[in-house]
């Protein structure tokens, strides 16, 4: 070989080395996929890993046994749309005026000034979905793709919200901003929201993607495929529950099928508890006291399941408590993004959770029903200040109420006249709270 040959050969080699080594960079700091599933009213008793026995959840069983399952994992909401305003904005509903569930006459939703977790993976260059059910206002200035969504694919509010006496038109599906089917065909639709979710996913297999798929199951009214129907020993609203594990199972294998495996972490948990009144069309809380609608422990502690194969430890059970409102810091922080300023998260980074590493900024969450704050949990202890509630019926009248979760996890003993200082303490701590909060803006409805 010449001198030139040599040397063009040379250049080559380093050429291909540099190369090689800014792939390995590029993997190396490509940020995490995200995929969120979020069911609608399932409660704290409803999977197998959470002690259910009726219910068959191979795939959620599997994915809490490779990965992290939270016993203590709240919603900031015991209802659907302020649920999920504190999901995407990480902040406390009450900030954002999305109190209250939304409704098909509703002609409000989610402002422009709100910076939802679509909006802030969105600025580190992930690509963003919604597949499911909105529920942030269904005009066209607040659907998910005017809120950070790339694509949406969905219902946008209830599955039960077509009242044909109030008004409403039938359940509109939809993609982007435009109804593709009217009625929805709501038993296809889980199976659907999958082949929807995959095909996202198979199309941005290589660049980082946010996918966010609320499920409308197990909301009422229920329903399910034909191969799902019958299947269950809880009747239709196990068949519903089991759909959506099957449908968790599908996510599973393409991920692995496409070897996203190791970059994705995925995450399981329910907008709010069980539907309790709509007895066998409802789930069950399990230990908990009350379900959706009540700030009680049924109705906010949420079942959460975290996989994230080489990153989260397999078969960890953590019951450190966490809420919603925390996934939008943790999913910017693993992007390597920040959010300040006034619309900085309320939630707390928990990935030194996910991982093992460390605990949550504090334990300190509050509980608004509507727009009133109703509860506080400092550590192991939940205050209530006195409310009135409606139950079958009659007005009930809770007096201040203490309850140690440690020691009585179903909230059996009020404990508010034996440890005064303590009721004190957590009263005084709402008080701050809402001082902190300052002017904020009228509840929409
Ligand atoms: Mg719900």
């Amino acid at each position: 070989m010449d001198s030139m040959a040599t040397r063009f050969l040379g250049i080559l080699i380093a050429l291909a080395a540099a190369f090689a080594d800014v792939e390995a960079t590029a993997t190396e700091h490509r940020p995490p996929n995200f995929i969120l599933i979020y069911a609608d009213d399932l409660g704290y008793g409803d999977l197998g890993c959470y002690g259910n026995t009726e219910i068959a959840t191979p795939n959620l069983d599997r994915m809490a046994a490779e990965g992290l399952r939270f016993t203590s994992f709240y919603s900031c909401s015991p209802v659907c749309t302020p649920s999920r305003a504190g999901l995407l904005t990480g902040r406390y509903p009450i900030r954002s005026g999305l109190t209250h569930v939304l409704f098909p006459y509703s002609k409000t939703g989610i402002e422009d000034s709100e910076i939802t977790l679509a909006e802030a993976l969105k600025e580190k260059g992930y690509a963003t979905a919604c597949v499911g059910k909105w529920h942030l206002g269904h005009l066209p200035e607040f659907l998910p793709t005017q809120h950070g969504f790339d694509q949406y694919y969905g219902i946008p509010y209830s599955n039960d919200m077509h009242v044909a006496e109030r008004g409403d038109p039938p359940l509109p599906l939809m993609r982007g901003t435009e109804i593709i089917e009217q009625p929805a065909d709501q038993d296809t639709l889980t199976r659907r929201y999958t082949e929807e979710s995959i095909r996202f996913i198979t199309e941005n297999r290589d660049r980082p993607f946010f996918l966010y798929l609320p499920h409308t199951m197990v909301h009422v009214p229920l329903h399910v495929s034909p191969e799902f129907a019958g299947k269950s020993k809880r009747g239709l609203y196990g068949d519903a529950v089991e759909e959506v594990d099957w449908s968790v199972g599908r996510i599973l294998t393409a991920l692995r099928e496409l070897g996203l495996e190791e970059n994705t972490l995925v995450i399981f948990t329910s907008d709010n508890g069980p539907w309790l009144i709509k007895k066998e069309h409802g789930g069950v809380a399990g230990p908990l006291r009350n379900g959706k609608g009540t700030v009680f422990e049924g109705g906010v502690r949420e079942p959460c399941v975290v996989r994230w194969p080489g990153k989260i430890k397999a078969g960890t059970v953590t019951h450190e408590a966490a809420m919603n409102v925390d996934l939008f810091p943790t999913f910017v922080a693993l992007a390597g993004g920040t959010v300040t300023g006034d619309r900085a998260p309320d939630g707390k980074d928990i990935s030194p959770v996910f991982f093992g590493t460390g605990k949550r900024a504090d334990q300190e969450f509050f509980f608004y029903h509507g727009s009133e704050l109703r509860a506080h949990r400092s550590g192991p202890w939940k205050y209530y200040r006195p409310f009135k509630e409606t139950v079958k019926e009659k007005e009930l009248e809770h007096p201040e109420m203490l309850f140690n979760l440690e020691a009585d996890l179903s909230e059996t003993t009020n404990l508010a006249d034996k440890q005064p200082e303590i009721a004190a303490r957590l009263a005084g701590e709402m008080t701050e709270f809402e001082k902190g909060l300052g002017a904020v803006p009228e509840s929409k409805r």
